[in-house]
Formats: C-alpha cells, structure tokens, sequence
C-alpha cells in the first residue's frame, strides 16, 4: 500500500535538535532563557514591528490581546462564524459578548456587513458604540488559511466606531500587502493588537505556543507583563496586577529560533505548492481552487477547493472518507462556531456566506515537504473521485 499523503505535518530540516539541544544543555528550559528574547526579535524583524512578546499559544495571545484591549464583562465583541472556535473562546474567557458578522469571498470577516451592523444595529454617541445597551468594543478579525482580510475597509470602520481590532494571524504569518495603503504591511501589524500561533500545523511551530504584537510597544510591554504573572518585583514576590502563566518556554523558543530561519524557504515552498495545484485545477468543472485576495502576498498557508454542489451532493464526510482510502488527508473547512453548543444561544448578522463555504471547501495536503509527485497524485486522485460522485449523482 501506497503510504498516506498527511495533510499538514511539521518540518524540521534546519538547526532545530542543535538548539533544542543547546537549551538542555544549559539548563533554561523554561520561561526564562535567551532563545525567547531571540526568538522576539526575529518576529519583530521579520515583521517589520517593534515589539512582540512571545507566549505559551495562539489563543493565549489572543487573550492577552483583549485583556489589554479593555475587554470586560457585558462588553460586545464582534466575531467571525467561520474559524477555529480558539479565536472567540478568549471572549468568553472575559465574560464578553460575541457578535458573529458574516465573511465575504476571503472567508474573512465582511466589511460591507461589519458596517451596516454598526450602522444599522448600534448606536454611536460620537465616542462608544452600543449595541442593545452593551458597549461594543472590539472585532477580530482572523486571516483565515492565510488569506488576508480587507483590512483597509476595516480599519476605516473600526476608526469610525472607535473599535479595537485584534487581527487573529495565528494562520497568516507572512501575509502581507503589496498595494495599497497598507503596502509592505504584514497581517497581525495593522490592527491594534495580532496574535500568532505556533502549533504543530501552523507555518512554523514551537510545539505549542503563539506570539503578540500592538501597534503601540508599551501595550505589548504590559502583555509581557502580564503573562508572566505580574511581577513587580523579581525577588521578592510582589505583584500588583492579576497575571497569567502565558509565557513561551526557553524550550519551545528554541526549536521556534530555528523555524524563523526557514520560515522564508517554507513560505516560497508554499507558493510554489499552491501555484501548482492551481494549475492542475485550472479549467475543472467540479470544483475549483479558491484564490487569495489580490493586492497581497499571502503565506498560502492552507489551500482550499471549492467543491460544486450543484454538481456532487456527497457530504463532506464522504468524500473525505473516500479520499483517506485512496491514501489522502484532506479536511473540511470549521463547523459554525455559532452552531456550536457554547454558543448556540449568541446572536448571528446575516450568515449567508459562512455556511455556503462551511459545506463546500475542502482543504488540501499543505505540508511544506510534498512532493510535485504527491501533489500530482492529490490533484488525480480528487479529479477522479469526484467525476465518479457527479456521475452517481
Ligand atoms: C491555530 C489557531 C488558533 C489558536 O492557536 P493555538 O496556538 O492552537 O492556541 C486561533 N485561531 C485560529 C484561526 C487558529 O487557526
């Protein structure tokens, strides 16, 4: 048997054992140690940002994010439907509101409807916004599968209304414009707060852990802060402020020291990657594989193909089942988080985008090590079976 095609594994072709090794050797293995003040750095260059305090996940940096924000009890917070559910569990961890706004065509969240939302459901007294008597104080905004959200329109919103926005780039690292206002700009840099994951599918990864940036430094000074407990004082346990235990390790730092350095090469790799698959699928009618938004760079983290349901009725569960047969990991795109037990309850704005794509995108194998071949066979092996599925049907 032909061994699987995983979807999305990590790489570990650079210095990744020496450095690990490096900090067992020297006995920092845990929240202190000179692989994270490293590893800070090189995300603020490579960004091009001045400040990023390194934590233990992306959702704890997302956190992070809205306790700085000054997200509280009874606040709303306007979210994407369509994600990983780590990026509105943090709104619920501050006892906040979420409102969940539609995507467009990116899957990220739609500005036209984020306006009229706020135009339309909210009332604004020239300072705060509100919505049924809460005070509306945040969005974020996640770029999903690498994509980028219309982060020009956003901001314009946001601006106007007076809204945080926390750019959830756990999926984005090294998106970034390359027209526009926001030219040169990386997705997590133009918002007031981003967030960055590093977990085991992510673009590069420390095992677990994530990462924070603000546009202003000192915001992301008192997030280190804050995930280290709130010491105020080192030696003699003095606190004045309630902390957290979000700081990265010395360990996971520095296998992600190493990944920085090849983040350039997998990025290239993803491209190149994407750029083929998309020419196999160029000109097929039963499905076809989503772009990126123009204008931008994208990581082209995970690819997505759109599977034509006038075509193929099979549900999703089939046709990735039928695929794992034939030796091929693919997923579904999320489950609604709104659709989710927390959260059944919470109020929705015009979902109509959000489950169009929920029933029809399938991701693809991603790994930065496949093969032109191993793509080949995907992009063969996905033709066939749903040419057989249209014919059944
Ligand atoms: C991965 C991910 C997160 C959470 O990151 P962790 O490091 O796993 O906590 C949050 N939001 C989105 C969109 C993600 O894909």
């Amino acid at each position: 048997m032909q061994k699987m095609i995983p979807l999305s594994i990590p790489n570990f072709e650079g210095n990744e054992k020496k450095y690990v090794n490096e900090a067992l050797d020297q006995g920092w293995v845990s929240t202190g140690g000179a692989y994270i003040t490293r590893l800070e750095g090189q995300l603020a260059s490579f960004l091009k940002t001045e400040n990023v305090a390194a934590c233990q996940s992306g959702t704890s940096a997302l956190h992070l994010s809205l306790i700085e924000a000054g997200v509280g009890p009874g606040d709303v917070v306007l979210v994407p439907p369509l994600t990983f559910i780590a990026a509105v569990n943090p709104v619920r961890y501050q006892q906040a509101v979420p409102v969940f706004i539609d995507c467009d065509d990116s899957f990220c969240m739609d500005p036209v409807k984020l306006r009229s939302f706020c135009e339309e459901e909210c009332l604004f007294d020239g300072t705060v916004l509100t919505h049924r008597g809460r005070a509306v104080k945040a969005l974020i905004v996640v770029h999903v599968f690498g994509n980028m959200a219309d982060m020009e329109a956003i901001m314009d919103i946001a601006g106007k209304y007076h809204l945080q926005v926390i750019e959830d780039a756990t999926e984005a690292l090294g998106t970034h414009y390359t027209a526009g206002r926001y030219e040169g700009r990386y997705a997590g840099t133009i918002g007031h707060f981003g967030a960055f994951s590093f977990n085991g599918n992510k673009i590069i990864t420390t095992g677990g852990g994530g990462a924070v940036t603000a546009s202003e430094s000192a915001k992301v000074d008192h997030i280190r802060y804050l995930s280290t407990q709130a010491k105020d004082d080192p030696h003699y346990y003095i606190h004045h402020e309630i902390g957290y235990n979000y700081r990265m390790t010395n360990l996971q730092a520095a296998l992600g020291v190493a990944q920085m350095e090849e983040l350039p090469e997998f990025i290239c790799r993803k491209q190149a990657n994407y750029a083929l698959y998309r020419e196999q699928f160029e000109g097929f009618p039963l499905a076809e594989l989503m772009p990126f938004r123009s204008g931008t760079a994208s990581n082209c983290w995970f690819y997505s193909l759109k599977i034509d349901r006038n075509e193929i009725h099979a549900s999703m569960r089939e046709i990735i089942t039928a695929l794992q047969d034939r030796g091929i990991q693919t997923r579904a795109i999320w489950g609604l988080i709104n659709e989710q037990l927390p959260y059944e309850g919470e109020e929705t704005y015009h979902l109509e985008k959000a489950p169009y794509y929920a029933s029809r995108i399938l991701n693809l194998p991603c790994s930065t090590q496949i093969t032109r071949e191993e793509i080949l066979t995907v992009c063969r092996e996905v033709k066939q079976l749903l040419e057989n599925l249209a014919n059944c049907s």
